[in-house]
């Protein structure tokens, strides 16, 4: 497969060749398909082959980040997608895939973590970015506390390494952003393990999704 017949966008598969993907990985080819036609999606990625020893990974980012690009570009709006990672450093990762994809449609990225100031973390909301990557917590302090900000108009949800968000007990927060976003939009869910907490936030937040693993 290459990333064109996957059904991508010549500026996205312009993006991928850039930052020297040559094929999709399988997670990829798996998914992309499914989520350019609007399907909500599990993704079970436990190891991976590609990056270096400090980034070895399934690609799952791109995976996800790829079909959010895409439907951006269909239909511009800002505060477009919110992806929830259990890190801090892992929600950079995925800004950094983010902005490296969508260099070539100008896709405006905010990162909204804990440990930050939240004043330049209010400054960068008030400028409407289309993609928030976030840990779970800080959301909710800016959903209750930034006047101006809600998500009233999203439509992708994400939640990356839901085992680890759910270990990490952010299933609370998590369940507070659900009530807050609107129930028509898209939700991919990536996981290491399906465990019943796992399964239980499934059922909670993705609509007849479609089961990849690798
Ligand atoms: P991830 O699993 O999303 O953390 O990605 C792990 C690493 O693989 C990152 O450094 C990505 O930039 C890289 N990567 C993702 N997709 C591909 C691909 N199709 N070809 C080569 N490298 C990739």
């Amino acid at each position: 497969a290459s990333f064109a017949s996957l059904g991508l966008i010549p500026q996205l598969v312009e993006a991928c060749e850039k930052l020297g993907f040559k094929k999709p990985s399988d997670i990829q080819v798996k998914s992309i398909p499914f989520a350019l036609q609007g399907r909500d999606i599990i993704g079970l990625a436990q190891t991976g082959f590609f990056g270096s020893n400090e980034r070895k990974g399934s690609g799952k980012t791109a995976a996800f980040a790829l079909p959010v690009l895409q439907a951006l570009w269909n239909a511009p709006q800002p505060l477009f997608a919110c992806v929830m990672a259990p890190t801090r450093e892992l929600a950079f990762q995925i800004s950094e895939t983010f902005e490296g994809l969508g260099v070539t449609i100008g896709v405006r990225c905010a990162v909204i973590v804990g440990g930050m100031d939240m004043m330049s973390q209010s400054i960068a909301l008030a400028k409407k970015p289309h993609i928030i990557v976030c840990t779970p917590g800080r959301l909710v302090d800016h959903l209750e506390n930034t006047k101006g900000f809600n998500l009233k108009a999203l439509k992708y949800l994400i939640m990356d390494e839901a085992d680890r968000l759910l270990d990490l007990d952010f299933g609370a927060e998590i369940e507070k952003v659900l009530k807050v976003i609107p129930r028509e939009r898209n939700t991919f869910l990536f996981s290491a393990t399906m465990t019943s907490k796992v399964e239980k936030l499934q059922r909670a937040s993705l609509t007849d999704p479609v089961k990849v693993s690798v």
